[in-house]
């Protein structure tokens, strides 16, 4: 993945500025004003929980929370947040306000802390409903609550984005949730599921006069946030390229564009929803014919919708230390050994490499985070939810219930059947980087 200095001037707007001149007007009227808090669903097409907003409301503010993703770590995560990562957030943000600028509306980008920001905006501009996609996420579930029991007299439309199914979808109460993936996928591999909704062509008007546009955007490099990238890599990936027909022979790959989808950077923050990629894919299908990996696309796709479920069954149980399986594993915290993996010097190469690459790109091959997550446990002995939460620092694509079930999965606490899966990295050197590609790339010819 290339480098990419993208140059983006976010807008600064005060919101006891803005508020000033329309306090006044909305409070005495009867009109119905809604507020729709933009979180991990960046996105205007297949947005129902935007869309159901908009048929509710005669004005609408949409608002964009800098730094939100931060306010949305785990409390072992105290490091910036990844320079890539950041960006893509940022890139994405500025795309959804420019999309809601050719529908008359735009993005207000606010500062503060998320609490506070958005109930001084409930406050300020009278706001009747407030629209919001429901997460599982820890903190997003507690910042929601905490706006609810803080403006008790508004009305709050929620939903889930997120997923390919509705919790009502599932062939069992979510406390069933079976605890481990094969008998999940068997129940529900053949559900239907929600074709993507368009996005709506009008909006209900803005409450303010639409400040001035981002003056400069410039992107670059190949990696680039937001909707229309989003569905640009969907599309290459299928129709562009055909890639998708040996999708279950490349996937392990370490280190080639091409191998995978790519698609869990936008799928991450929503930019993308799951259900346009699930009937992108059977679309692709129904004209240019199935195989065994147009259909593993949907097993992988299958895998996060698990782990979105699993998180919003076990809560804060898949941040411990003994998991959803409470068993308290045998590793401790050294710092230093820490360290020394997050800047890829174990004596692993092939981690080395991998972890090169996640500091250098924002991106790690599935296959990687497999080796290098099992080398901090089983080879390291450290505490697993510190590599879980170097991750979420680092990756463009954290998702927690992706990365923390499969950092529970690997430390032998989560849904791993087996309970222990250490791998054997001379072995998978072997298999996976047999003439020294991948770590001659990252680590230089004499260090591998
Ligand atoms: C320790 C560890 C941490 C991980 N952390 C994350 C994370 O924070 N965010 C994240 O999206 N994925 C995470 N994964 C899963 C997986 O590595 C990435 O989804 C995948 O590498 C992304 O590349 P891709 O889009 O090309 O995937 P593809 O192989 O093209 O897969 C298509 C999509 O399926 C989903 N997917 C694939 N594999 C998995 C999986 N094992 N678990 C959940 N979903 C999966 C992703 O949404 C992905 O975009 C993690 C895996 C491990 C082992």
């Amino acid at each position: 993945m290339d480098q990419y200095k993208p140059t983006l001037i976010l807008i600064h707007i005060s919101i006891d500025l803005i508020v000033l001149g329309t306090r006044l007007t909305f409070m005495k009227s009867k009109l119905s004003i809604g507020l729709y808090w933009f979180r991990h669903d960046l996105r205007l097409t297949d947005n129902r929980t935007f869309n159901k907003l908009c048929s509710e409301v005669d004005r609408l503010i949409c608002v964009y929370v800098k730094g939100q993703e931060k306010e949305f770590r785990s409390s072992f995560s105290e490091g910036e947040t990844g320079r890539f990562k950041h960006k893509f957030e940022q890139e994405s943000a500025v795309e959804l306000d420019i999309a809601l600028r050719k529908k008359k509306q735009y993005l207000l980008f606010v500062d503060a802390p998320a609490h506070q920001s958005i109930v001084d905006l409930i406050e300020n501009y009278s706001i009747t409903h407030m629209g919001v996609e429901e997460h599982p996420g820890i903190y997003e579930t507690k910042s929601l609550d905490a706006i609810q029991a803080s403006c008790p007299h508004v009305q709050y439309i929620t939903d889930i984005s997120h997923n390919l199914f509705n919790e009502s979808d599932l062939p069992f109460e979510l406390g069933n949730l079976p605890e481990t993936f094969t008998p999940f996928r068997k129940r529900v591999e053949n559900i239907s599921i929600d074709p993507p909704i368009a996005a709506l062509l009008e909006l209900p008007h803005a409450i303010e006069p639409m400040p001035q546009a981002p003056e400069e955007l410039s992107f670059s490099g190949r990696v680039r946030g937001g909707e229309v990238a989003g569905n640009e890599q969907l599309n290459k990936y299928l129709f562009g390229t055909d890639l998708i027909k040996q999708y279950k022979q490349t996937r392990n790959a370490l280190d080639d564009w091409d191998s995978s989808s790519k698609l869990s950077m936008w799928l991450a923050n929503g930019s993308l929803s799951a259900r346009t990629v699930y009937h992108t894919i059977k679309q692709y299908e129904s004209q240019r014919g199935e195989n065994e990996s147009t259909y593993w696309l949907y097993f992988e796709l299958l895998w996060r919708e698990y782990y979105q479920w699993y998180l919003a069954k076990h809560r804060g149980k898949l941040f411990q230390f003994s998991g959803v399986k409470q068993i308290t594993p045998s590793t401790n915290f050294n710092e230093n050994t820490f360290k020394r993996w997050c800047d890829g010097r174990t004596k692993y190469p092939i981690v080395n490499a991998c972890m090169l690459q996640l500091n250098q790109t924002g991106y790690m091959s599935n296959r990687g985070r497999q080796l290098v997550a099992s080398c901090f446990v089983h080879e390291l002995g450290l505490d697993w939810r510190y590599g879980a939460a170097y991750f979420e620092q680092q990756l463009i694509d954290h998702d927690v219930a992706s990365n923390w079930g499969n950092w529970q999965y690997l430390a032998g606490v989560g849904a791993d059947p087996q309970s222990h899966r250490r791998f054997n990295l001379a072995k998978q050197t072997a298999t996976y980087d047999p003439d020294a590609v991948f770590r001659k790339k990252w680590l230089g010819s004499e260090q591998q």
